[in-house]
């Protein structure tokens, strides 16, 4: 067995029964390090001292969960994250990009309900009721 072998061995075994990386990690990982990007254009020492202490509580809380024997806790943490945060930013941002590689239709939000309205693109002006409040939407199509 090679040297790298043993070591990767090694830390499979310590990684046993461990929570590991997951989406929370993840995200916390990525907002210390966007923290940390931002942090570099501060020229203000408080906030300096703010969003550094931010990114390395973060990092720190980051490597605890990911070493945490406590899979219940963690798991449940992790659901409560994809339910609240992730699944719903997810869900947006699909839309958006749906939305923008459409050129058949066009899309309007009722200002009402915020209902997304798609009509037919190029039929000039339309008035359209809004399938869930009646509203009138005026736009160009
Ligand atoms: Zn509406």
């Amino acid at each position: 067995m090679s040297f790298f072998q043993k070591i990767g061995n090694g830390l499979a075994r310590f990684m046993y029964g461990r929570n590991g990386a997951d989406h929370l990690c993840m995200a916390m990982i990525l907002t210390a390090l966007a923290l940390n990007i931002v942090n570099a254009f501060v020229t203000v020492d408080l906030v300096y001292v703010i969003l550094h202490t931010l990114s390395t509580v973060l990092t720190v809380w980051m490597i605890f969960r990911m070493f945490s024997r406590n899979l219940q806790k963690r798991r449940a943490e992790n659901a409560k994250f994809l339910n609240k945060i992730w699944w719903p930013l997810k869900r947006r941002f699909g839309a958006v990009k749906q939305q923008t590689q459409d050129k058949e239709h066009k899309y309007f939000t009722c200002p009402n309900c915020r209902t997304v309205c798609r009509v037919p693109r190029g039929k000039g002006k339309i008035v359209i009721t809004c399938p869930k409040c009646r509203g009138e939407i005026h736009g160009k199509s």
